[in-house]
């Protein structure tokens, strides 16, 4: 009978329970045997002692029934728990992982998680080609080549927006202008959507940098055309971080921006989200298609979207790539915001 273990790894984002649920029942209903690996690669490579149970189960590697991944698919985060394993990076400990699945008997993983995550599952591609590993694309910056969309990205834009919609209302009431840092890390997918959602005067993006003059100079403008309030959305990845922007403002520009300035930095609110009918969907398809692939004696590969349909891309073909943004809407969300 066939074994498989899926984990969650690096930053959490909404969905993931979803893809877990899916490649669970799809995988049982296959009449293969699934477990669960606690906390990603830190589960993975947990010595056995770390709390094993020993015979079918270590600690951290759990067998995982129907009614274990039941009452989960609203709920964001993951239930598997997740973590940053920096040691991961070291081909002496993932064979420490290698041989905790073997000794289980499990020949395949299902890693869903981003950027960091795929290059983990590519190096234990290469490490054990054996091993049959398939990733599923899942971080909320939708930084990750190899799909479209990645799980967790549409849940993050609207709670990112919605705050923003929020902190607009009382900007608007007090004649501010605004500075929202949103998350993304070098990627500026978040801030560039959510600009151009919000109707931003002015968006600061890793890849469209904007000094803090220019910024002044659309803040002045918003204001001389009788604007309420104005908003600038800062990705965390730009040259400058939210409050030393504003710093600059008021301490360069202060007299001509008319408006008064607050910053607010949204941070993990924007993992927290509950998970929403896009993601929700989008976590079942993953996690049907990666078993599916596996069914298929796939190895190797990322599943993720292409033009909206389900689709895989080599692992080694996505490692250390970071997606680029539309650049065509930078320049919309500018003629927009007039
Ligand atoms: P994300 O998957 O959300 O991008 P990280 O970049 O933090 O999150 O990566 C998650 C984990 O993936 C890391 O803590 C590490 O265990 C593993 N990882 C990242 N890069 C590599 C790599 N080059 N080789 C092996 N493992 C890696």
């Amino acid at each position: 009978m066939r074994k498989i273990a899926v984990l969650t790894s690096g930053g959490n984002a909404a969905g993931m329970n979803m893809a877990i649920r899916a490649v669970t029942r799809c995988a049982l209903a296959r009449g293969w045997q699934v477990f669960g690996v606690q906390d990603g690669y830190a589960g993975l490579i947990a010595r056995a002692e770390d709390g094993a149970e020993g015979g079918a189960e270590n600690g951290a590697i759990r067998a995982l029934q129907a009614r274990d991944v039941g009452g989960i698919l609203g709920s964001g985060g993951t239930m598997l728990g997740s973590a940053r394993c920096p040691e991961f990076m070291e081909p002496a400990v993932r064979r420490r992982g290698l041989d905790n699945l073997a000794s289980l008997g499990i020949d395949s993983l299902v890693v869903i998680g981003g950027n960091g995550s795929q290059a983990g599952a590519n190096a234990l591609h290469c490490d054990e080609p054996e091993l049959s590993v398939v990733g599923i694309a899942s971080t909320i910056d939708n930084d990750l080549e190899g799909s479209d969309i990645t799980l967790g990205a549409d849940t993050a834009l609207n709670v990112a927006l919605d705050a923003v919609d929020k902190l607009r209302v009382t900007a608007s009431a007090h004649r501010r202008a605004s500075i929202v840092e949103v998350m993304g890390r070098d990627c500026g997918y978040i801030g560039l959507n959510v600009g151009l959602a919000c109707g931003a005067e002015a968006i600061v993006l890793p890849e469209v940098d904007m000094s803090p003059a220019e910024v002044a100079a659309r803040i002045e403008d918003a204001y001389r055309r009788g604007k309420k309030h104005a908003i600038v959305i800062v990705s965390e990845g730009a040259k400058l971080r939210a409050m030393e922007l504003e710093q600059i403002l008021m301490a360069d520009h202060c007299e001509r921006i008319g408006f008064k300035l607050r910053t607010t930095v949204l941070g993990h609110i924007q993992r927290g989200g509950t998970p929403t009918i896009f993601d929700r969907i989008l976590g079942a398809r993953f996690g049907a298609h990666a078993v599916e692939c596996l069914g298929r004696g796939m190895r190797g590969v990322l599943v993720g979207t292409h033009g909206g349909e389900l689709g895989t891309t080599p692992l080694a073909d996505i490692v250390g790539k970071i997606k680029a943004i539309d650049m065509s809407r930078v320049e919309l969300a500018r003629v927009l915001a007039q």
